[in-house]
């Protein structure tokens, strides 16, 4: 029997706020354990928490880029359960009127662009750090992490293969950071993801049992889990078994999820409104004003550079990655007009050597005008696409402007017919065993006679030109 996977993602994204969402405490991501700590943060008897108003105006951000509709009055919620890193006893987060419901979101997968649901945007306060050292067999906990603001955003189950989810989470993933309301590190659990998934047998339209996975760091990982899971919960069912809701943990090395815990239901964490805090009234002026702040959000961008620029998908893709690499190409179109050459040059050798160098693009020693203008010597004939190379290391490695290179170490293309004409000459009467092979039909020797005439001329010589010329003085003969 052939079964569909129904995928549905609640992720957890971590707030990029200075201060947490109930206290004044720092949440600067590793400090000493246990020092951006307060009686409130704590869980002391007797505090009272206060709302950090950017933590409010971060989550409807995100709200409105999911095409949410925000709750003009939400309400906290405790959630209650056991942890040693919830000193509390409960977590603050939201239940029956969260911050925002019913939106969605655009992926672009193979087959097309796929609307997927949201459900809802709530806010809430991450717990601490549980360490257990397996040499002195002692476990910590460190509650620098506990009150850190999340927003948790949770999917529709529309999601219908591991490699939409991925795609879904890689979505989410770029408006957050485009948004610059979290950093995106899925390492350090600054975005996290929980996929649940079930598995019917196709054609058919009642949902099956679903499991929830937890403890993948990374997008791959995400699909990995998803893909296992599928696949397990597929044999249980084809061996005539049923699937337990549960959750299981992904195990990323040995690739596979294991039983952590039957999964709760809400009724076992005995929600109740939180009594020390009053619901979150948001006004029209300040959805509007929220509005007003938004940059372009990766997918129109995407949109725009393919209509506007006329380049390929695959680049819109990669220059819309971050927003100063869109940024970058933009002004570097603005200054030159050729925005496929300026694509080429920023994905290819610009990207390499932010790679290799570990830098950000709005860091690098080449700045846009500066590229702009090394590629208007190229489409003026100044210099070869192949010098260029080697000039634009230069500019990188210098800071110097590619005309005072081109100018100092004379790199100027040779483009005149008589003086290329004279080392094609020199060329062939120094290879006549090559030059009586090509006569006796020898085709791919034109491309090493090309290769000699470019290393004559220390690679100046217009490749374009060297072609015709060569062409026209080996037919002749
Ligand atoms: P819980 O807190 O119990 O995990 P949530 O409502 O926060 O519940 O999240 C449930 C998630 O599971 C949602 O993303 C939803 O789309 C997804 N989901 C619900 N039912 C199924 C199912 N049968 N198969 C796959 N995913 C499902
Ligand atoms: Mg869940
Ligand atoms: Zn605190």
């Amino acid at each position: 029997m052939e079964f569909e996977p129904v995928i549905g993602l609640e992720v957890h994204a971590q707030l990029l706020t200075k201060s947490k969402i109930f206290c004044g405490c720092s949440t600067a991501f590793g400090a000493d354990p246990n020092s951006h700590t307060c009686p409130i943060c704590l869980g002391m008897p007797g505090v009272l928490p206060a709302l950090n108003r950017k933590v409010v105006e971060y989550a409807m951000k995100m709200a409105l880029a999911v095409h949410c509709r925000i709750n003009g009055a939400s309400s906290f919620a405790r959630k209650n359960y056991f942890y040693p890193d919830l000193p509390k006893g409960y977590q603050i987060s939201q239940y029956d009127l969260p911050l925002a419901e019913k939106g969605c979101v655009d992926v672009d997968l193979e087959e097309g662009r796929k609307r997927i649901g949201i459900t809802r945007v709530h806010i809430e306060e991450d717990a601490g750090k549980s360490l257990h050292d397996e040499k002195t067999a002692y476990s910590y906990v460190d509650l620098n992490r506990t009150g850190v603001p999340l927003i948790e955003i949770v999917s529709e189950p529309d999601m219908r293969s591991p490699e939409e989810g991925a795609a879904y989470l890689r979505r989410l993933h770029e408006i957050l950071v485009y948004l610059e309301i979290c950093d995106g590190n899925m390492e350090e659990g600054s975005f996290r993801c929980d996929a649940n998934v079930s598995i019917r047998p196709q054609g058919t339209e009642r949902f099956g049992t679903r499991t929830e996975l937890k403890n993948m760091n990374s997008f791959r990982n995400v699909q990995l889990a998803l893909e296992y899971e599928i696949e397990r919960q597929a044999q249980v069912l084809r061996a005539g078994g049923t699937v337990v809701q549960e959750t299981r943990l992904w195990d990323a090395a040995a690739r596979v999820t294991h039983s952590m815990r039957g999964k709760e239901e809400a009724h076992d964490y005995r929600y109740f409104p939180d009594p020390d805090l009053v619901p979150i009234v948001i006004s029209d002026e300040w959805i509007e004003k929220i509005r007003a702040t938004f940059p372009e959000l990766p997918m129109e961008k995407r949109d725009r550079f393919i209509r506007e620029y006329d380049i390929p998908r695959y680049d819109a893709q990669v220059l819309t990655a971050a927003r100063a690499l869109g940024d970058f190409f933009e002004e570097t179109v603005r200054h030159c007009g050729k925005p496929k050459t300026a694509s080429n040059w920023i994905m290819g050798d610009i990207l390499a050597l932010v790679k290799e160098e570990k830098i950000e693009i709005q860091d690098i020693p080449v700045s846009p005008k500066a590229l702009a203008e090394m590629i208007a010597l190229i489409e003026d004939g100044t210099i070869s696409g192949k010098i260029a190379k080697d000039v634009f290391q230069t500019m990188w490695k210098t800071g110097k402007d590619a005309r005072f290179i081109v100018e100092e170490q004379g790199l100027v293309q040779i483009t005149d017919a008589a003086e290329l004409d004279s080392v094609i000459d020199t060329v062939l009467a120094a290879h006549p065993r090559q030059f009586e092979e090509f006569r006796n039909g020898k085709a791919p020797l034109f491309g090493f006679f090309v290769g000699q005439v470019m290393k004559a001329t220390k690679g100046k010589a217009n490749p374009q030109t060297v072609n015709e010329l060569l062409k026209k003085k080996l037919s002749l003969r």
